[in-house]
């Protein structure tokens, strides 16, 4: 960009990105930079962390240098870019030893202004000799949580870092970017990392543009086809439990003809590399798998997660929910839950292997943290609040009244009161002295005539037949309300006990209320809150129209026909050619001319000269 007059960071936004304005804190970030600041900037997944190094990158006299550890990642980044009209390279160990040196070569001879490294390399001789006669403007830390103990996947060789910024020969500035927010973490990476009196920029955790939904279904496979069913053609990642789940839904799955790939970790890497570039490159637009699968894919038009399982905590949930619309546009997540997911998780937390460098009570502490992380995962699939709010508060952030695009709030549930059923139960239990396990409660008080009841004399106690009738299931959903809400609990024997809290005795004093949340008799709540993915959202001009109008006139599809053609040519992946919300803006603006393209979402000068005319001709030809 050379001497000529002073270009802000919003030109280079449309220039290279094709974007009109900045989002939520990247200009505080972008500013803080260029003033020669280093910065620490903590955003949600999605939020846009890149730019916010990649603009002063392109404005800075000398090179950046990106330190990330995800392999898959770096390539995905380095050919947008290259995509986009910038120039730049990687380095990791996906190279060979002479395409390293090549790289490093242009470096030095100034051909980047942006170079990805694994944080592996910085040790290495090569690179070492390179860092030192380059003159290197920035240093920027990707997924900076690396850096700390707290973190959750702390990396040693982050630590590689510290070295080679005091091996330089002048100290350029550091940028680092995390999406993990807690404060031992943040205060690592500060430390750790030695910024110097850093911008610290923390924005929100929510994603506006996903709905969130829990579904309680025993069918399940009925639940996920009908949901795949109403949105063919669409990309979705179905995140289950176990190795066997993962069969059993790909097998059902294929049976219907979807095209479909699977992944989990017992699969060769040779078929798992396949079968994840398959879901990248859309020759199969959904993907079975386990939380193995996901780590450092970067496709931005997933429009679906569904979890067929509960996961294991809501640190797992976000993250892989979180992979879902990644290009801001609307999209869902939606977990089918069963209270059998609590056991098989369970199960999981229980044949964990116990790490070999841990004793007794390290161990003992690390299973109780995993059993309350799991509780507090369930109690999110029988909440009755904002599963939003749930969210955003379990990561530290205080909200309120509810978000109007989840499934709580979109509401096909009832409030109903409960009071006299719990009364029921904390009577029965406090007669049999609490003793006994769940199953026993409900025999009693559904007036059963079971051999280990009438053993006991049962059926003489005052409690015996009083919700004679009541569906047994529904007795049960009512003492695990009763766990939510710590007016009861179950021991960690064998076989768990039911037993009451302090909390239970308001209620036999009649002071106090419960109520659970029970489905109104209608069809699926997705359904309905499907339809407001089409006109809810942020106000802006791309939301306005989606699915519906476009349906209609079949040009996102012919757009989208269009971008897996010259993706197929180019060996890329659809999505960095343009992203979905690209193409949606397109199909809102119509555009006629190449001023009129430009001023489309995520069309820049480069990616115009490349492909702006193909996609005008198709649109010429819809007006015809
Ligand atoms: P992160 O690294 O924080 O997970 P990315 O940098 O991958 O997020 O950005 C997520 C998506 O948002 C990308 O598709 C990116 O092009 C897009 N994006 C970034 N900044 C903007 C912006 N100012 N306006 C519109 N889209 C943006
Ligand atoms: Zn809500």
């Amino acid at each position: 960009m050379g001497g000529k007059a002073l270009i802000q960071p919003a030109q280079i936004l449309k220039k290279y990105f094709g974007y009109d304005s900045f989002r939520e804190g990247q200009e505080l970030l972008i500013q803080g930079i260029l003033e020669g600041k280093d910065v620490l900037g903590i955003m949600p997944t999605g939020a846009g962390k890149s730019v916010c190094y990649q603009i002063p990158a392109l404005m800075l006299p000398g090179i950046t240098v990106v330190i990330s550890p995800l392999i898959s990642l770096m390539k995905d980044q380095v050919r947008a870019l290259n995509e986009a009209g910038v120039h730049a390279a990687y380095i990791n160990s996906s190279l060979t030893e002479s395409q390293i040196s090549k790289a490093l070569y242009n470096a030095r001879c100034g051909q980047y202004k942006i170079m990805y490294v694994a944080p592996e390399r910085l040790e290495s001789s090569l690179f070492r000799d390179f860092a030192m006669h380059t003159d290197i403007s920035m240093i920027t830390v990707d997924e900076a949580h690396c850096i700390s103990q707290w973190g959750q996947d702390f990396r040693p060789s982050y630590l590689n870092i510290l070295n080679l910024i005091h091996a330089l020969p002048r100290r350029p500035v550091i940028s680092a970017f995390t999406a993990t927010a807690t404060t031992k973490v943040k205060e690592d990476i500060i430390s750790v990392l030695g910024l110097v009196n850093p911008k610290v920029l923390i924005t929100g955790f929510d994603r506006k543009n996903l709905y969130f939904e829990v579904k309680e279904s025993k069918k399940k496979d009925a639940a996920l086809l009908n949901y795949l069913n109403r949105h063919a053609e669409e990309s979705g990642i179905i995140y289950c439990a176990t190795r066997k789940n993962v069969d059993a839904v790909f097998e059902l799955l294929v049976k219907k003809g979807y095209p479909v790939a699977k992944y989990h970790a017992g699969m060769g890497s040779e078929e798992r590399k396949k079968n994840q570039d398959d879901f990248i490159y859309d020759n199969k637009p959904l993907i079975v798998a386990t939380n193995a699968f996901g780590m450092g894919i970067d496709k931005s038009n997933v429009r679906f997660v569904i979890h067929y399982n509960m996961p294991q905590s809501m640190e797992n949930y976000y993250q892989e929910a979180g992979r879902a619309g990644r290009d801001g546009e609307k999209a869902d997540c939606i977990l089918l839950y069963s209270p059998q997911d609590v056991v098989i998780n369970q199960f999981l937390i229980d044949s964990k292997e116990v790490r070999a460098e841990l004793d007794d009570r390290e161990a003992y502490a690390l299973r109780e943290r995993d059993v309350l992380k799991l509780r507090q995962m369930a109690n999110y699939c029988m909440s009755r609040e904002c599963l939003r709010e749930y969210i955003l508060r379990y990561f530290g952030e205080e909200v309120k009244g509810g978000c109007g695009n989840c499934s709580n709030c979109l509401g096909d549930f009832e409030e109903k009161d409960i009071t006299k059923e719990c009364i029921h139960i904390i009577n029965c239990v406090m007669e049999t002295r609490q003793r006994f396990g769940i199953n026993m409660i409900i025999s009693i008080l559904r007036g059963e005539k079971n051999a280990k009841l009438l053993s006991y004399q049962f059926e003489r106690l005052d409690s015996y037949g009083k919700e004679k009738g009541a569906n047994k299931d529904y007795l049960k959903q009512i003492i695990q309300q009763m766990i939510v809400e710590s007016i009861a609990r179950t021991t960690e024997d064998q076989y768990p006990i039911l037993k009451l809290t302090k909390e239970a005795e308001g209620f036999l004093w009649g002071e106090k209320q419960l109520f659970m949340k029970v489905k109104k008799a209608s069809g699926p709540v997705e359904q309905k809150a499907s339809k407001k993915r089409t006109g809810a959202g942020s106000g802006n001009a791309v939301n306005m129209h989606t699915a519906d109008s476009l349906e209609r006139t079949g040009l996102f599809e012919k757009l989208r026909q269009l971008r897996l053609e010259i993706a197929r040519e180019e060996h890329m992946p659809p999505y960095i050619i343009f992203s979905d919300k690209t193409l949606v803006d397109m199909c809102a603006r119509l555009p006629e001319t190449k001023e009129e393209m430009l001023s489309v979402l995520g069309v820049g000068e480069v990616k115009y000269q490349k492909y702006g005319e193909r996609f005008l001709e198709v649109l010429q030809r819809e007006r015809e």
